[in-house]
């Protein structure tokens, strides 16, 4: 057992107010992680709260407890323990950051490789496909009580970093870990109804306006294609509704690299994910160059330019990144 994993769960037993954190613009496997420990340190009799700077997705509003997390307070306040889940650096939990008045413990856990260690004690577990199978790890090998509610968010966390267990970082522990989540009761079919088949018509509205412009370069390795303010606008999807619309791109037989540019509410910013296809081709150090981070199939950046700029960067980098790997 990692002696991090030991010292942690001392701590989860020891200490008695904690805070929860993660990365603002939650997916899955942050809001199910955050959740994960939430039920964990209530089920221990402990004082917790969950902050986030931005909603929780509302096909994520089912998972138990996720009314508890909240924007953080207007005054600073005090805990034990401050613990941030799936989070790669301090920046990426948001202005949530600046309302913790002090703490005794600052536990960053988390599997990105881009990591930069911010915390006080930090676990980070690059070869986990999810920050949910960490927290599956702490809850197991810790001794602590695995339970459906657990098991419906942890489950949530793994499916939805994986792809539904369908890209390159599923390993055989995740899915082991599954199978000990589906022996809790949990309803599958139910949970693929609320997070994969409740989509707002919207999202399709806006998916249709990006891909109508979808382009392939790079002899058809790289694709990519937009979602503008104006689409948004046009279609009124939320920003949350473009989680997943880059797999579209990255379903393209004969593409290696697939980019998805997002035009922010903040003007001059734009937002960039990154998926590989390839175990050659590091998207992780792409969206580094960019300021941004991730992992070596999955990354993004933000960056600030003017739209045609910041494409042309981009695609630049892109194409050395192929020459590079003799693509
Ligand atoms: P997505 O493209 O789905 O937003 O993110 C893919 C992966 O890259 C996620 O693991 C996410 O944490 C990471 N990522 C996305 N955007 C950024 C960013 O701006 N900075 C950093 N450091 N990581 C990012
Ligand atoms: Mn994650």
């Amino acid at each position: 057992m990692s002696d991090l994993c030991l010292e942690i769960a001392e701590i989860l037993r020891r200490e008695q107010s904690f805070l929860i954190l993660t990365h603002y613009r939650p997916d899955g496997d942050a809001i199910g992680s955050q959740l994960a420990l939430v039920l964990l340190l209530k089920g221990l009799g402990k004082q917790v709260e969950a902050w986030n700077d931005d909603e929780v997705p509302s096909k994520f509003r089912f998972l138990p407890e996720a009314g508890l997390i909240t924007k953080p307070p207007a005054e600073p306040k005090s805990f034990d323990v401050v613990i941030s889940i799936d989070a790669s650096n301090w920046q990426r939990v948001g202005t949530v950051a600046t309302k913790i008045a002090s703490k005794k413990y600052f536990i960053n856990i988390d599997h990105h490789v881009s990591n930069d260690k911010f915390g006080q004690i930090n676990w980070i577990v690059p070869e986990s496909p999810a920050s949910g199978q960490i927290a599956f790890d702490l809850i197991k090998r810790g001794g602590f009580k695995l339970t459906p509610e657990i098991a419906q968010c942890l489950f949530a966390a793994i499916s939805t970093d994986t792809g539904s267990f369908m890209f390159g970082n599923t390993t055989a522990a995740c899915l082991r870990a599954a199978a000990e989540l589906v022996e809790t009761g949990i309803d599958v079919g139910e949970l693929t109804r609320h997070v994969y088949e409740s989509y707002p018509y919207a999202r399709l509205r806006m998916l249709q306006m990006a891909l109508a412009d979808l382009h392939l370069t790079d002899h058809k390795r790289t694709a990519y294609f937009w979602v503008t303010r104006d689409m948004f606008a046009n279609s009124g999807a939320k920003r949350e509704d473009t989680e997943g619309l880059i797999d579209f791109a990255r379903a393209i037989e004969g593409v290696l690299i697939a980019i998805l540019f997002e035009e922010m509410e903040e003007p001059g910013k734009i937002r960039i994910s990154l998926r590989s296809k390839h175990p050659d081709l590091d998207v992780n150090s792409i969206a580094r160059h960019f300021g941004g981070g991730g992992h070596r199939e999955a990354a993004g950046a933000r960056i600030t330019g003017l739209p045609k700029d910041v494409e042309a960067r981009v695609l630049e980098t892109v194409s050395a990144a192929l020459k590079q790997a003799g693509m």
